[in-house]
């Protein structure tokens, strides 16, 4: 046989369409509708036309001045931007979120998107001689990792409310003697766990095993589990640029840990490959964390935009689920996932629709700029 044993254990994700029959507008990845700081434009020309021979060398390995741009960042806003508060180009946490410990760059591990993050997170938390617990309904990417590293997993169905079974994903992780991670908030519901609530997990779980806190959306109104470090020596923190920072196409995440677990992973990272983040993501993802007060800007638009639709949808008859993120989960009796899907593709805009059993009458529906949004409320308007 040509191809290894292994292979038949991937079942690779499949992204968000994107379509190049149409120009669709785009509510089906969680992308932000918003372009990046100018100060990120400006440092990538900067880079390219004034030091291209830079672009001759490798970059650093390490990427620390990244990880302290990230750091500033975190320790400036809280580590959720939403609710940052700006005074001009100033930016500080709103209380509840400051973190009450300085983070420092050794506390950030940064790699080619978060998702090639969690996969070196899999590989240097998760064993495949035990289960690891996640929820039934959460990052569809994590059963694939699953696959790829051979770790059988425990999936805990969600509440009636569509909430994490906190206590089930304890009681099981206790009885395989394994790890735990998941989505806060949750993804695709929307839904996020308080930091106490947490704590009282953390408090509860064994602190020989890793727990995982996968913070891609809580940017957009979740409470972040940074603060939790002090307590916590099995925590994990896994974040994006994706999503709040304006940077999908740049391919840039990162967790946040204490130094120890961090250096673990850097020691997978560095059996993989030395240099996954090329010099101009460096740049760019440092002047982003730069320039906080843009970022703040767009997720308080984007919140502002979600509950407008989340109340439209209500007007509408459908059942919504009151989100913390950039998107929204809802169905409505009557009306398949699938058909609300493909009337708003007629429209000339792309949402998600999962065929996921459980989860297969919902639509998520990410958050775009004030015109997008018009446009979907016209097509629901349509439709309904
Ligand atoms: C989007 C998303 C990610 C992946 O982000 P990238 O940094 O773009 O790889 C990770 N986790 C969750 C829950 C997400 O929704």
């Amino acid at each position: 046989m040509i191809i290894s044993n292994r292979m038949k254990g991937l079942h690779p994700y499949v992204p968000g369409e994107q379509p190049k029959d149409r120009i669709y507008i785009k509510l089906n990845a969680n992308e932000n509708p918003y372009p990046p700081s100018k100060k990120v434009t400006e440092a990538l020309m900067d880079f390219i036309q004034k030091e291209p021979i830079k672009m001759t060398l490798y970059p650093d390995p390490d990427s620390n001045e990244l990880h302290a741009a990230i750091a500033d960042m975190l320790n400036k806003t809280g580590g959720v931007l939403c609710r940052a508060n700006i005074d001009g180009q100033k930016v500080s946490p709103a209380p509840q979120d400051k973190i009450p410990f300085t983070v420092t760059p050794d506390m950030i591990y940064s790699g080619n998107g978060s998702d090639e993050v969690l996969s070196f997170v899999f590989y240097a938390f998760f064993d495949s001689s035990k289960k690891f617990v996640m929820p039934e309904h959460t990052y569809s990417f994590y059963p694939v990792y699953a696959g790829y590293y051979d770790i059988p997993m425990d999936r805990i169905p969600l509440k009636a409310d569509w909430s994490l079974d906190t206590e089930t994903m304890l009681n099981h992780a206790k009885d395989n003697k394994g790890g735990i991670i998941f989505a806060n908030p949750n993804a695709p519901t929307g839904l996020g766990l308080t930091r106490d609530q947490v704590r009282q997990m953390l408090k509860n779980a064994n602190p020989d095993e890793i727990f995982i806190v996968d913070e891609a959306y809580v940017d957009f109104g979740g409470e972040s589990c940074i603060p939790l470090l002090a307590e916590f020596k099995n925590l994990v923190i896994v974040r994006t640029f994706s999503k709040s920072l304006c940077s999908a196409g740049m391919r840039l995440g990162y967790i946040v840990s204490n130094p120890e677990l961090v250096n673990t992973v850097t020691t997978v990272k560095n059996s993989v490959n030395h240099f996954p983040i090329d010099a101009l993501a460096q740049v760019a993802g440092k002047a982003a964390c730069y320039d906080p007060a843009y970022y703040v800007d767009c997720a308080k638009k984007v919140a502002e935009e979600r509950d407008k639709f989340y109340d439209f949808l209500k007007s509408k008859g459908f059942f919504v689920i009151k989100s913390q993120t950039n998107f929204l989960f809802a169905k409505k009796d009557g009306l398949a996932g699938q058909d609300i899907y493909k009337k708003v593709k007629e429209e000339g805009l792309l949402i998600r629709h999962f065929n996921t059993p459980g989860i297969e009458d919902f639509v998520r529906i990410t958050i775009g700029d004030a015109n997008q949004m018009k446009a979907l409320r016209e097509a629901f308007e349509k439709i309904c």
